[in-house]
Protein backbone atom coordinates (compact mmCIF):
# COMPACT_ATOMS: atom_id res chain seq x y z
CA UNK A 1 0.00 0.00 0.00
CA UNK A 2 0.56 3.74 -0.17
CA UNK A 3 0.84 6.67 1.88
CA UNK A 4 0.73 10.21 0.81
CA UNK A 5 2.75 12.54 3.14
CA UNK A 6 2.23 16.26 2.30
CA UNK A 7 5.05 18.64 3.18
CA UNK A 8 4.29 21.83 4.17
CA UNK A 9 6.24 24.15 6.54
CA UNK A 10 8.33 20.78 8.18
CA UNK A 11 11.21 20.61 5.63
CA UNK A 12 13.46 18.06 7.67
CA UNK A 13 13.31 14.19 7.72
CA UNK A 14 14.08 13.84 11.26
CA UNK A 15 11.08 14.04 13.98
CA UNK A 16 8.75 14.38 11.25
CA UNK A 17 5.70 12.45 12.58
CA UNK A 18 3.97 12.28 9.80
CA UNK A 19 6.49 11.26 7.39
CA UNK A 20 6.84 8.50 10.30
CA UNK A 21 3.17 7.55 9.86
CA UNK A 22 3.97 7.90 6.08
CA UNK A 23 6.97 5.45 6.05
CA UNK A 24 5.48 3.27 8.89
CA UNK A 25 3.91 0.15 7.43
CA UNK A 26 3.33 1.56 3.48
CA UNK A 27 5.60 2.69 1.09
CA UNK A 28 5.54 6.65 1.23
CA UNK A 29 5.40 9.43 -1.89
CA UNK A 30 6.10 13.00 -0.57
CA UNK A 31 4.27 16.53 -1.98
CA UNK A 32 5.02 19.60 -1.65
CA UNK A 33 2.36 22.26 -3.22
CA UNK A 34 3.74 26.13 -4.08
CA UNK A 35 -0.16 26.83 -2.74
CA UNK A 36 -0.48 30.88 -4.47
CA UNK A 37 -4.44 30.57 -5.36
CA UNK A 38 -6.25 29.16 -2.03
CA UNK A 39 -8.03 32.35 -0.18
CA UNK A 40 -6.29 33.96 2.00
CA UNK A 41 -3.16 31.99 1.95
CA UNK A 42 -0.18 34.35 2.40
CA UNK A 43 2.42 34.54 -0.92
CA UNK A 44 5.39 34.25 -0.12
CA UNK A 45 7.83 37.15 0.03
CA UNK A 46 10.91 37.31 -2.43
CA UNK A 47 13.89 36.08 0.35
CA UNK A 48 11.70 33.47 1.66
CA UNK A 49 11.00 32.52 -1.92
CA UNK A 50 15.01 32.17 -2.56
CA UNK A 51 14.94 29.96 0.82
CA UNK A 52 12.36 27.66 -0.03
CA UNK A 53 14.06 26.87 -3.54
CA UNK A 54 17.10 25.64 -1.54
CA UNK A 55 15.03 23.86 1.00
CA UNK A 56 13.44 22.03 -1.38
CA UNK A 57 16.69 21.01 -2.91
CA UNK A 58 17.79 19.92 0.45
CA UNK A 59 14.57 18.31 0.93
CA UNK A 60 14.81 16.24 -2.06
CA UNK A 61 18.50 14.94 -0.97
CA UNK A 62 17.13 13.85 2.55
CA UNK A 63 14.44 12.02 1.01
CA UNK A 64 15.98 10.60 -1.89
CA UNK A 65 18.80 8.48 1.06
CA UNK A 66 14.90 7.22 2.58
CA UNK A 67 14.20 6.06 -1.05
CA UNK A 68 11.04 8.21 -1.09
CA UNK A 69 9.94 10.46 -4.19
CA UNK A 70 9.03 13.53 -3.86
CA UNK A 71 6.61 15.50 -5.95
CA UNK A 72 6.28 19.04 -6.81
CA UNK A 73 3.19 21.16 -7.83
CA UNK A 74 1.61 24.15 -7.92
CA UNK A 75 -1.72 25.57 -7.25
CA UNK A 76 -4.87 25.54 -4.84
CA UNK A 77 -3.20 22.94 -2.36
CA UNK A 78 -6.98 21.19 -1.59
CA UNK A 79 -7.68 19.66 -4.96
CA UNK A 80 -4.03 18.97 -5.58
CA UNK A 81 -3.36 17.02 -2.55
CA UNK A 82 -6.74 14.85 -3.19
CA UNK A 83 -5.73 14.53 -6.83
CA UNK A 84 -1.83 13.11 -6.08
CA UNK A 85 -3.79 10.96 -3.64
CA UNK A 86 -6.20 9.29 -5.90
CA UNK A 87 -3.52 9.34 -8.33
CA UNK A 88 -1.61 6.79 -6.14
CA UNK A 89 -4.23 5.37 -5.12
CA UNK A 90 -3.22 5.84 -1.72
CA UNK A 91 -4.66 4.48 1.44
CA UNK A 92 -3.88 7.40 3.57
CA UNK A 93 -2.95 11.27 3.54
CA UNK A 94 -0.40 12.69 6.67
CA UNK A 95 1.01 15.91 7.66
CA UNK A 96 2.37 18.15 10.38
CA UNK A 97 -0.07 20.96 11.53
CA UNK A 98 -0.37 24.43 10.57
CA UNK A 99 -2.13 27.15 12.69
CA UNK A 100 -3.06 30.15 10.17
CA UNK A 101 -6.47 30.70 9.29
CA UNK A 102 -6.48 30.24 5.88
CA UNK A 103 -3.93 26.96 5.97
CA UNK A 104 -6.37 25.31 8.49
CA UNK A 105 -9.30 26.14 6.31
CA UNK A 106 -7.22 24.45 3.43
CA UNK A 107 -6.10 21.34 5.69
CA UNK A 108 -10.21 21.30 6.54
CA UNK A 109 -10.77 20.31 2.72
CA UNK A 110 -8.08 17.83 2.30
CA UNK A 111 -9.06 16.17 5.14
CA UNK A 112 -12.61 16.20 3.87
CA UNK A 113 -12.30 15.04 0.77
CA UNK A 114 -9.76 12.35 1.65
CA UNK A 115 -12.24 10.62 4.48
CA UNK A 116 -14.74 11.00 1.18
CA UNK A 117 -12.63 9.05 -0.84
CA UNK A 118 -12.03 6.46 1.85
CA UNK A 119 -8.79 7.72 2.90
CA UNK A 120 -7.18 7.97 5.92
CA UNK A 121 -6.44 11.10 6.89
CA UNK A 122 -4.35 12.11 9.77
CA UNK A 123 -2.44 15.65 11.06
CA UNK A 124 0.37 15.43 13.80
CA UNK A 125 1.87 18.01 16.46
CA UNK A 126 5.50 19.34 14.62
CA UNK A 127 5.69 22.52 14.86
CA UNK A 128 4.77 24.23 18.16
CA UNK A 129 6.22 22.36 21.70
CA UNK A 130 2.05 23.21 22.66
CA UNK A 131 -1.42 22.81 20.47
CA UNK A 132 -2.77 26.90 21.19
CA UNK A 133 -6.10 25.28 22.41
CA UNK A 134 -4.85 23.39 25.17
CA UNK A 135 -3.05 26.55 26.41
CA UNK A 136 -5.57 28.74 28.13
CA UNK A 137 -5.89 30.75 31.25
CA UNK A 138 -8.05 29.45 34.36
CA UNK A 139 -10.93 31.30 32.82
CA UNK A 140 -10.66 29.43 29.94
CA UNK A 141 -9.46 32.07 27.41
CA UNK A 142 -6.20 32.43 25.47
CA UNK A 143 -3.36 34.21 27.36
CA UNK A 144 -2.57 37.92 26.24
CA UNK A 145 0.17 38.57 28.84
CA UNK A 146 3.61 36.63 28.09
CA UNK A 147 4.58 35.96 31.46
CA UNK A 148 1.96 34.23 33.06
CA UNK A 149 1.47 32.38 29.58
CA UNK A 150 5.09 31.06 29.63
CA UNK A 151 4.98 30.36 33.32
CA UNK A 152 1.91 27.99 32.41
CA UNK A 153 3.73 27.02 29.49
CA UNK A 154 6.99 26.40 30.89
CA UNK A 155 6.31 23.71 33.30
CA UNK A 156 4.87 21.53 30.63
CA UNK A 157 6.97 18.60 29.05
CA UNK A 158 7.54 18.34 25.94
CA UNK A 159 8.58 15.41 23.55
CA UNK A 160 11.51 13.82 22.79
CA UNK A 161 12.66 14.50 19.49
CA UNK A 162 11.90 11.70 16.99
CA UNK A 163 14.16 9.58 14.71
CA UNK A 164 13.81 9.85 10.90
CA UNK A 165 11.70 6.80 9.29
CA UNK A 166 13.78 3.63 8.37
CA UNK A 167 11.65 2.55 5.19
CA UNK A 168 11.02 -0.76 4.80
CA UNK A 169 8.79 -0.55 1.42
CA UNK A 170 9.65 1.45 -1.45
CA UNK A 171 7.04 2.86 -3.98
CA UNK A 172 7.30 0.53 -7.62
CA UNK A 173 4.26 2.16 -8.95
CA UNK A 174 3.73 4.82 -11.33
CA UNK A 175 4.44 8.16 -10.00
CA UNK A 176 1.68 11.03 -10.94
CA UNK A 177 3.33 13.99 -12.83
CA UNK A 178 6.09 16.19 -11.02
CA UNK A 179 6.52 19.80 -11.66
CA UNK A 180 10.27 20.99 -12.26
CA UNK A 181 11.79 23.31 -9.08
CA UNK A 182 13.98 25.28 -11.91
CA UNK A 183 10.06 26.03 -13.49
CA UNK A 184 8.48 28.09 -10.41
CA UNK A 185 11.37 30.74 -10.89
CA UNK A 186 11.60 31.19 -7.17
CA UNK A 187 15.52 32.70 -7.74
CA UNK A 188 15.41 36.00 -8.59
CA UNK A 189 17.38 36.44 -12.26
CA UNK A 190 17.95 39.86 -12.97
CA UNK A 191 18.83 41.35 -11.27
CA UNK A 192 20.52 38.93 -8.78
CA UNK A 193 19.79 40.02 -5.30
CA UNK A 194 20.37 37.33 -3.64
CA UNK A 195 24.62 37.03 -3.92
CA UNK A 196 24.43 38.48 0.56
CA UNK A 197 22.00 35.99 1.26
CA UNK A 198 24.47 33.08 -0.18
CA UNK A 199 26.80 34.04 1.04
CA UNK A 200 25.34 34.33 4.97
CA UNK A 201 23.15 31.27 4.66
CA UNK A 202 22.84 27.84 3.43
CA UNK A 203 19.01 26.61 3.60
CA UNK A 204 18.42 23.26 4.93
CA UNK A 205 18.49 20.70 7.49
CA UNK A 206 22.00 19.54 7.84
CA UNK A 207 22.94 23.21 8.00
CA UNK A 208 20.49 24.00 11.03
CA UNK A 209 21.82 21.50 13.16
CA UNK A 210 25.57 22.23 12.46
CA UNK A 211 24.56 26.13 13.20
CA UNK A 212 22.37 24.40 16.41
CA UNK A 213 25.29 22.53 17.58
CA UNK A 214 27.85 25.56 17.32
CA UNK A 215 25.59 27.39 19.75
CA UNK A 216 25.11 25.29 22.17
CA UNK A 217 28.57 24.54 22.23
CA UNK A 218 29.68 27.90 22.25
CA UNK A 219 27.59 31.66 22.32
CA UNK A 220 24.45 29.75 24.76
CA UNK A 221 26.55 30.34 27.80
CA UNK A 222 26.72 34.18 26.99
CA UNK A 223 23.46 34.40 25.43
CA UNK A 224 21.83 36.78 28.44
CA UNK A 225 24.31 39.45 27.52
CA UNK A 226 25.57 38.20 23.87
CA UNK A 227 22.09 38.37 22.92
CA UNK A 228 21.85 42.06 22.61
CA UNK A 229 25.25 42.97 21.02
CA UNK A 230 24.03 43.50 17.31
CA UNK A 231 27.94 43.43 16.62
CA UNK A 232 28.99 39.58 17.99
CA UNK A 233 27.06 36.68 17.06
CA UNK A 234 25.53 36.48 20.44
CA UNK A 235 22.24 34.57 19.21
CA UNK A 236 21.58 31.17 17.50
CA UNK A 237 20.51 32.51 13.90
CA UNK A 238 18.23 29.76 14.06
CA UNK A 239 15.02 31.81 12.88
CA UNK A 240 14.94 30.72 9.21
CA UNK A 241 15.47 27.06 10.00
CA UNK A 242 12.41 27.17 12.65
CA UNK A 243 10.55 28.87 10.32
CA UNK A 244 10.81 26.51 7.11
CA UNK A 245 11.05 23.68 9.60
CA UNK A 246 14.30 22.73 8.65
CA UNK A 247 14.59 22.20 12.69
CA UNK A 248 11.62 21.32 15.26
CA UNK A 249 11.37 23.82 18.31
CA UNK A 250 11.70 20.16 20.40
CA UNK A 251 14.92 19.36 18.44
CA UNK A 252 16.25 23.20 19.25
CA UNK A 253 14.61 22.79 22.76
CA UNK A 254 16.01 19.73 23.71
CA UNK A 255 19.71 20.31 22.68
CA UNK A 256 19.55 23.61 24.51
CA UNK A 257 17.54 22.27 27.49
CA UNK A 258 20.61 19.77 27.51
CA UNK A 259 22.79 22.25 28.46
CA UNK A 260 21.22 22.66 31.75
CA UNK A 261 24.17 21.52 34.09
CA UNK A 262 27.81 23.51 33.46
CA UNK A 263 25.93 26.82 34.98
CA UNK A 264 23.96 27.51 32.42
CA UNK A 265 21.46 27.80 33.91
CA UNK A 266 19.98 31.26 33.09
CA UNK A 267 21.50 31.53 29.85
CA UNK A 268 19.11 28.07 28.64
CA UNK A 269 16.14 29.59 30.45
CA UNK A 270 16.55 32.80 28.90
CA UNK A 271 17.07 31.03 25.51
CA UNK A 272 13.67 28.48 25.90
CA UNK A 273 12.29 31.99 26.75
CA UNK A 274 12.72 33.38 23.14
CA UNK A 275 11.28 29.91 21.70
CA UNK A 276 8.37 30.71 24.04
CA UNK A 277 8.00 34.05 22.33
CA UNK A 278 8.01 31.92 19.14
CA UNK A 279 5.07 29.83 21.10
CA UNK A 280 3.04 32.94 22.16
CA UNK A 281 2.81 34.14 18.83
CA UNK A 282 1.54 31.59 17.29
CA UNK A 283 -0.67 31.12 19.41
CA UNK A 284 -2.01 35.04 18.98
CA UNK A 285 -2.05 33.55 15.43
CA UNK A 286 -4.52 30.69 15.92
CA UNK A 287 -6.88 32.75 17.92
CA UNK A 288 -6.42 35.66 15.55
CA UNK A 289 -5.96 34.96 11.91
CA UNK A 290 -6.30 38.29 10.95
CA UNK A 291 -2.62 39.51 13.13
CA UNK A 292 -0.96 40.81 10.17
CA UNK A 293 -4.07 43.45 9.04
CA UNK A 294 -5.72 43.97 12.38
CA UNK A 295 -5.15 45.70 15.56
CA UNK A 296 -5.27 43.32 18.61
CA UNK A 297 -6.01 46.61 20.85
CA UNK A 298 -8.67 48.24 18.58
CA UNK A 299 -8.38 51.68 19.70
CA UNK A 300 -5.42 52.11 17.70
CA UNK A 301 -7.34 51.74 14.44
CA UNK A 302 -7.82 55.91 15.09
CA UNK A 303 -4.23 56.37 15.24
CA UNK A 304 -3.28 59.00 12.44
CA UNK A 305 -0.59 56.26 11.16
CA UNK A 306 0.37 57.01 7.42
CA UNK A 307 0.86 54.80 4.93
CA UNK A 308 2.37 56.19 0.94
CA UNK A 309 -0.31 56.74 -1.01
CA UNK A 310 -2.82 57.04 1.32
CA UNK A 311 -4.12 59.90 3.56
CA UNK A 312 -3.59 59.44 7.04
CA UNK A 313 -6.10 56.67 8.81
CA UNK A 314 -6.81 58.82 11.88
CA UNK A 315 -10.08 61.08 11.27
CA UNK A 316 -8.79 63.74 13.95
CA UNK A 317 -6.73 67.06 12.90
CA UNK A 318 -4.58 66.72 15.68
CA UNK A 319 -0.71 66.19 16.36
CA UNK A 320 0.73 63.10 14.70
CA UNK A 321 4.41 62.46 14.05
CA UNK A 322 4.26 62.96 9.95
CA UNK A 323 1.80 64.91 9.60
CA UNK A 324 3.76 67.84 11.92
CA UNK A 325 6.17 66.71 9.83
CA UNK A 326 4.46 67.07 6.54
CA UNK A 327 2.70 70.49 8.01
CA UNK A 328 6.69 71.73 7.65
CA UNK A 329 7.86 70.39 4.11
CA UNK A 330 8.77 67.15 5.51
CA UNK A 331 9.67 64.45 2.89
CA UNK A 332 6.30 62.36 1.95
CA UNK A 333 5.20 59.15 3.96
CA UNK A 334 6.58 57.73 0.59
CA UNK A 335 9.82 59.70 0.61
CA UNK A 336 10.07 58.12 4.57
CA UNK A 337 9.37 55.02 3.67
CA UNK A 338 11.74 54.66 0.90
CA UNK A 339 14.72 56.02 3.43
CA UNK A 340 13.64 53.52 5.81
CA UNK A 341 13.93 50.67 3.76
CA UNK A 342 17.27 51.34 1.60
CA UNK A 343 18.69 52.64 5.04
CA UNK A 344 18.98 56.16 4.29
CA UNK A 345 17.49 57.51 7.47
CA UNK A 346 20.33 59.41 8.78
CA UNK A 347 20.07 57.23 12.06
CA UNK A 348 23.26 54.95 12.07
CA UNK A 349 21.60 52.22 13.71
CA UNK A 350 18.30 51.93 11.82
CA UNK A 351 20.47 52.21 8.46
CA UNK A 352 22.89 49.88 9.64
CA UNK A 353 20.00 46.85 9.98
CA UNK A 354 17.67 47.72 7.30
CA UNK A 355 20.73 47.15 4.71
CA UNK A 356 21.92 44.05 7.25
CA UNK A 357 18.58 43.02 6.40
CA UNK A 358 18.64 43.69 2.61
CA UNK A 359 21.91 42.37 2.19
CA UNK A 360 21.80 38.80 4.25
CA UNK A 361 17.95 38.50 4.58
CA UNK A 362 17.89 38.49 8.37
CA UNK A 363 18.68 41.43 10.83
CA UNK A 364 19.09 41.35 14.41
CA UNK A 365 16.27 41.45 16.97
CA UNK A 366 17.58 44.35 19.26
CA UNK A 367 17.78 46.22 15.77
CA UNK A 368 14.52 45.22 14.48
CA UNK A 369 13.00 46.42 17.55
CA UNK A 370 14.59 50.19 16.88
CA UNK A 371 14.33 49.95 13.43
CA UNK A 372 10.77 49.19 13.79
CA UNK A 373 10.16 51.34 16.17
CA UNK A 374 11.77 54.06 14.56
CA UNK A 375 9.48 53.81 11.69
CA UNK A 376 6.35 53.47 13.56
CA UNK A 377 6.69 55.62 16.13
CA UNK A 378 9.38 58.61 14.89
CA UNK A 379 8.68 58.71 10.71
CA UNK A 380 4.75 58.18 12.29
CA UNK A 381 4.04 54.93 9.32
CA UNK A 382 1.55 52.26 10.05
CA UNK A 383 3.18 49.18 11.18
CA UNK A 384 1.24 47.42 8.70
CA UNK A 385 3.81 48.93 6.03
CA UNK A 386 6.79 48.04 7.45
CA UNK A 387 5.80 44.30 8.27
CA UNK A 388 4.87 43.78 4.92
CA UNK A 389 8.63 44.84 4.30
CA UNK A 390 9.85 42.27 6.35
CA UNK A 391 7.77 39.81 5.16
CA UNK A 392 9.22 40.18 2.23
CA UNK A 393 13.15 40.31 2.73
CA UNK A 394 13.33 38.60 5.45
CA UNK A 395 14.31 34.87 5.29
CA UNK A 396 13.00 33.31 8.49
CA UNK A 397 9.54 35.93 7.79
CA UNK A 398 7.22 34.06 9.82
CA UNK A 399 3.43 34.17 9.36
CA UNK A 400 3.44 34.46 13.38
CA UNK A 401 6.32 35.90 14.75
CA UNK A 402 5.94 38.75 11.99
CA UNK A 403 2.97 40.60 12.69
CA UNK A 404 3.25 39.42 16.26
CA UNK A 405 6.23 41.63 16.55
CA UNK A 406 5.20 44.73 14.59
CA UNK A 407 2.39 44.84 16.79
CA UNK A 408 4.06 44.58 20.13
CA UNK A 409 6.83 47.21 18.70
CA UNK A 410 3.87 49.76 17.74
CA UNK A 411 1.62 49.18 20.92
CA UNK A 412 -1.32 48.05 19.02
CA UNK A 413 -0.78 44.27 19.91
CA UNK A 414 -1.22 41.21 23.30
CA UNK A 415 1.08 42.10 25.78
CA UNK A 416 2.90 45.00 23.59
CA UNK A 417 5.57 47.38 24.64
CA UNK A 418 3.53 50.45 25.86
CA UNK A 419 2.99 53.37 23.41
CA UNK A 420 4.55 55.59 25.32
CA UNK A 421 7.93 53.39 25.46
CA UNK A 422 9.87 55.23 22.51
CA UNK A 423 13.44 53.48 21.78
CA UNK A 424 15.55 56.10 21.12
CA UNK A 425 18.00 54.87 18.51
CA UNK A 426 21.35 57.19 19.29
CA UNK A 427 20.92 55.71 23.02
CA UNK A 428 20.37 51.81 21.46
CA UNK A 429 23.16 52.55 19.60
CA UNK A 430 25.10 53.86 22.54
CA UNK A 431 24.10 50.66 24.97
CA UNK A 432 24.38 48.21 22.74
CA UNK A 433 26.91 49.36 19.68
CA UNK A 434 29.27 51.47 21.60
CA UNK A 435 32.09 51.39 19.69
CA UNK A 436 30.09 51.19 16.65
CA UNK A 437 31.51 48.03 15.52
CA UNK A 438 27.91 47.08 14.04
CA UNK A 439 27.15 50.34 13.08
CA UNK A 440 30.59 50.85 11.36
CA UNK A 441 30.06 47.37 9.17
CA UNK A 442 26.59 48.20 7.60
CA UNK A 443 27.32 51.93 7.28
CA UNK A 444 30.97 52.55 6.85
CA UNK A 445 30.88 56.44 5.91
CA UNK A 446 28.05 56.55 9.20
CA UNK A 447 31.16 59.23 10.80
CA UNK A 448 31.81 61.41 7.33
CA UNK A 449 30.69 64.06 5.92
CA UNK A 450 28.58 62.41 3.18
CA UNK A 451 26.12 60.93 5.70
CA UNK A 452 23.35 62.80 5.77
CA UNK A 453 20.94 64.43 8.96
CA UNK A 454 18.76 62.67 10.22
CA UNK A 455 15.05 62.36 7.57
CA UNK A 456 13.40 63.41 11.17
CA UNK A 457 14.74 65.32 14.23
CA UNK A 458 14.46 62.22 16.69
CA UNK A 459 13.59 63.69 19.94
CA UNK A 460 10.68 66.48 17.91
CA UNK A 461 9.03 63.41 16.07
CA UNK A 462 9.06 61.24 19.28
CA UNK A 463 7.67 64.20 21.05
CA UNK A 464 4.77 64.15 18.06
CA UNK A 465 3.86 60.65 18.14
CA UNK A 466 3.41 61.00 22.43
CA UNK A 467 0.96 64.08 21.60
CA UNK A 468 -0.80 62.20 19.04
CA UNK A 469 -1.20 58.65 21.13
CA UNK A 470 -2.27 61.04 23.82
CA UNK A 471 -4.82 62.51 21.78
CA UNK A 472 -5.98 59.26 20.92
CA UNK A 473 -6.60 58.17 24.42
CA UNK A 474 -8.86 61.17 24.95
CA UNK A 475 -10.70 60.59 22.39
CA UNK A 476 -11.84 56.74 23.74
P1 LIG B 1 17.60 33.71 19.00
O1 LIG B 1 17.81 34.83 19.97
O2 LIG B 1 18.66 32.72 18.87
O3 LIG B 1 16.21 33.03 19.42
C1 LIG B 1 15.90 31.67 19.16
C2 LIG B 1 14.59 31.52 18.45
O4 LIG B 1 13.53 31.99 19.27
C3 LIG B 1 14.50 32.32 17.17
O5 LIG B 1 15.10 31.63 16.11
C4 LIG B 1 13.01 32.49 17.01
O6 LIG B 1 12.42 31.34 16.44
C5 LIG B 1 12.53 32.60 18.45
N1 LIG B 1 12.43 34.02 18.83
C6 LIG B 1 13.40 34.81 19.33
N2 LIG B 1 12.91 36.02 19.61
C7 LIG B 1 11.62 36.02 19.28
C8 LIG B 1 10.57 36.98 19.34
N3 LIG B 1 10.76 38.21 19.83
N4 LIG B 1 9.36 36.63 18.90
C9 LIG B 1 9.13 35.39 18.41
N5 LIG B 1 10.08 34.44 18.34
C10 LIG B 1 11.30 34.75 18.77
N6 LIG B 1 11.20 36.26 14.12
C11 LIG B 1 10.97 35.36 13.15
O7 LIG B 1 11.29 34.18 13.30
N7 LIG B 1 10.36 35.74 11.98
C12 LIG B 1 9.98 37.02 11.75
O8 LIG B 1 9.41 37.30 10.69
C13 LIG B 1 10.25 37.99 12.76
N8 LIG B 1 9.92 39.30 12.57
C14 LIG B 1 10.19 40.22 13.56
C15 LIG B 1 9.84 41.56 13.37
C16 LIG B 1 10.11 42.52 14.35
C17 LIG B 1 9.70 43.95 14.15
C18 LIG B 1 10.75 42.12 15.54
C19 LIG B 1 11.05 43.12 16.62
C20 LIG B 1 11.09 40.80 15.75
C21 LIG B 1 10.82 39.82 14.77
N9 LIG B 1 11.15 38.46 14.97
C22 LIG B 1 10.87 37.55 13.97
C23 LIG B 1 11.66 37.98 16.26
C24 LIG B 1 13.19 37.94 16.42
O9 LIG B 1 13.74 39.17 16.06
C25 LIG B 1 13.85 36.83 15.60
O10 LIG B 1 13.21 35.60 15.84
C26 LIG B 1 15.32 36.69 15.96
O11 LIG B 1 16.01 37.89 15.73
C27 LIG B 1 15.94 35.57 15.15
O12 LIG B 1 17.30 35.45 15.42
P2 LIG B 1 17.89 34.19 16.18
O13 LIG B 1 17.38 32.93 15.55
O14 LIG B 1 19.36 34.37 16.24
O15 LIG B 1 17.23 34.37 17.61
Amino acid sequence: TTSLVWFRDDLRVRDNPALLAAAADSAAVALYVLDEESEGVRPLGGAARWWLHHALEDLRGELDRLGIPLLLRRGAAAGIVGGVAAALDAEAVYWNRRYGGPERQVDAEVKAKAEEDGRHAESFQASLLHEPWRIQTGQGTPYKVFTPFWKTVSELDFRKPLDAPEPTQRFRGRLPESEELDGWELLPRRPDWAGGLRKAWTPGAAAGHELLEDFVDGALADYPQGRDRPAVRGTSRLSPYLRWGHLSPFQVGHAVAARRGANHGEAVRTYLGELGWREFCWHQLYHQPLLAERNLRPEFDAFPWERPGRKRSGNDGGASPSGRNANRGGPSAAARVRAWQRGRTGVPLVDAGQRELWTTGWMHNRVRMVSASFLVKNLGIDWRVGEQWFWDTLVDADAANNPASWQWVAGSGADAAPFFRIFNPLTQQAKFDPEARYVSRWVPEYASPEYPEPIVDVKESRQAALEAYQALREDN
